[in-house]
């Protein structure tokens, strides 16, 4: 079998959807080639257990840029962002909890119980995150100068860039320790309260293979920080009928568009003629010819997988295989018969308690000990839970009456010093339970099903090398310029014709569709 196509897609994942959606709206005839049987990558819904909807990897939304879902119109296909009020609540063991939202006078309430020096600072300490925001959010759409042959057009926008930092005046060293350094003696410095900052730490090291202590982690925080739901900046939401919500809009827009979409197709080799891409094979023989091909594959995946090493560069192959792929991020999605009835906010009726992310972290310590379980590759003794109910919200995705909770949980090393995460996944599952049985004592009772997504699972299900859920690290050194390896941070690799569209390229991993904007303007470039 073969066809021929303007642009290959390889990958389904919403940012390849979103590429294949581009490239289609300006008429090019796209073909897009999934290995699984359902499209959406780490972004999708599945009905895991029956009458379930699961968002079996990426549980909430905030990062997917907003310009896509207006030129896409996905509302039209179904596509809604479904608030969380508050966002988080942190339920702690001495009998007090804190609640953290959009709402200035709920965090100064809030924070209060804990310290009104850290009340006050809370507002501070946003309007400077905001400050950096008004740097790094324009660099989101852009894409980034070739560092090794930046060009004049390359020049200019560096240029552009040091004058928007200026800009900064003397609130320049504050956004540079947020970019480059450790999120914990930020937060030190701002606040007092050992129950906010471990809240707030938290999400220095979603998806991270570090501890707060680890520079390169405020960026993280901030990373988490940068979206919006509806237009309230950094505010994040559940997806109408889970993640999958999204990629079944980006999919059914595609369509629309003319795009050709097959799963259940793996690409096993791209096709490669003169040093140029020039179309895929797939593992079932199937050849399909394009002028060019984007991957939403990591560059692992993309270059020592499905090309052979004699057609890269020996150098680019080199900083390919230095790309860190560290991670120790597990799931359990979790069926419920009721909803957890905290200690400290008691009730089983849908509550404030229950609709934003239940942080169970006492404080930074125990993160930092978290994570030397997992640098000595241990799964962590007493692990961070970061739990999330949609159905608190979203009663489309259960059956009536019922519940389902999104647990991640960190960490949990890919790499284990002894055994596989065969041995270790429900015991670590049954550790986990226990902890949030200890703040919800009905937890354990009301469960009706699990199903637990081990790192080694990420990488067998998702094909995320490592089970890194970003497509390699997002720290300094894999970030803008160098992201995925200096001198290819313009989507663009040595291989002619073939571009990077997924979150291996600027601005990286999360559910943002950036890298597969950005990736599909490059394509379109002189063509
Ligand atoms: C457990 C987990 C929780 C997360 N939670 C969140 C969250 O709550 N919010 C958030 O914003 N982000 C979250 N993330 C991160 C986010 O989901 C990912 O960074 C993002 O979805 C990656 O999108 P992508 O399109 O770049 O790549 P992917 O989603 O990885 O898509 C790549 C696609 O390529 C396909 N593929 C692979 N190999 C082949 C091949 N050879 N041939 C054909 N197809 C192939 C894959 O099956 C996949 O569909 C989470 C990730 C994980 C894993």
């Amino acid at each position: 079998m073969a066809g021929r196509y303007d642009a290959i897609i390889i990958g389904a994942g919403h940012n390849g959807l979103v590429t294949a959606c581009y490239l289609a709206k300006a008429r090019y005839k796209v073909l897009v080639l999934e290995r699984r049987y359902i499209v959406g990558g780490a972004c999708v819904t599945e009905e895991t257990f029956p009458g379930f909807k699961v968002s079996t990897a990426a549980y909430v939304n905030s990062l997917f840029r907003p310009e896509i879902v207006r030129d896409l119109r996905l509302a039209d296909y179904g596509f809604a962002s479904l608030e969380r009020i508050p966002s988080s609540f942190s339920p702690f063991q001495d009998g007090r909890y804190l609640m953290l939202g959009a709402d200035g006078d709920l965090n100064r309430r809030e924070i209060s119980k804990f310290s009104s020096k850290d009340a006050e600072n809370y507002p501070k300490y946003e309007e400077m995150l905001s400050r950096v925001a008004s740097v790094i959010e324009p660099t989101l759409l852009m894409t980034p100068p070739n560092i090794l042959r930046p060009g004049i057009g390359g020049m200019w926008k560096m240029l552009q860039l040091a004058r928007s930092f200026q800009g900064l005046g003397s609130h320049l060293g504050e956004a540079i320790e947020v970019l480059t350094g450790a999120a914990r003696p930020i937060l030190d410095r701002w606040f007092e309260s050992e129950q906010l900052k471990a809240t707030l730490a938290t999400d220095a090291v979603i998806g991270a293979f570090a501890s707060p202590s680890t520079p390169g982690t405020a960026y993280v925080l901030f990373h988490h920080v940068m979206g919006e739901t509806n237009g309230k900046k950094g505010v994040w939401s559940y997806v109408k009928g889970g993640m999958g919500g999204l990629t079944q809009a980006l999919a059914k827009a595609a369509k629309d568009l003319g795009v050709e979409i097959r799963t259940e197709a793996e690409v096993s080799k791209i096709l490669i003629r003169d040093g140029q891409a020039a179309g895929v094979v797939l593992k079932n023989g199937d050849e399909f010819h394009a002028k060019k091909v984007a991957t939403n594959l990591d560059p692992h995946l993309t270059f020592e997988k499905l090309i052979e090493p004699k057609e890269l560069p020996a150098d680019f192959l080199a900083n390919i295989k230095r790309i860190n792929y560290d991670s120790a991020s597990l799931k359990i999605n979790v069926a419920l018969s009721e909803l957890p009835n905290f200690t400290v906010c008691p009730g089983t009726d849908v509550g404030p308690q229950h609709r934003g992310t239940i942080h169970i972290c006492p404080d930074q310590d125990y993160i930092e000990r978290a994570f030397d379980d997992a640098k000595y590759g241990r799964p962590s003794a007493n692990p961070i839970l970061e739990c999330t109910i949609p159905s608190s919200v979203d009663s489309s995705i259960v059956p009536p009456g019922k519940h389902l909770m999104s647990m991640f949980i960190q960490y949990a090393p890919y790499k284990l010093k002894e055994g596989t995460w065969d041995d270790h996944r429900e015991k670590f599952a049954d550790r986990c339970f226990d902890i949030l049985n200890e703040y919800a004592p009905n937890f354990k009772k009301s469960v009706i099903a699990r199903q637990i997504v081990t790192p080694a699972d990420l990488e067998k299900t998702f094909n995320l090398t490592g089970g890194n859920i970003f497509h390699g690290s997002m720290l300094l050194n894999q970030l803008f310029l160098f992201r995925p390896v200096p001198g290819y941070a313009d989507y663009r690799t040595p291989i002619k014709n073939l571009y990077i569209c997924g979150s291996a390229a600027h601005p990286g991993g999360g559910v943002m569709g950036t890298p597969g904007l950005n990736a599909a303007r490059e394509m379109m470039k002189r063509w």
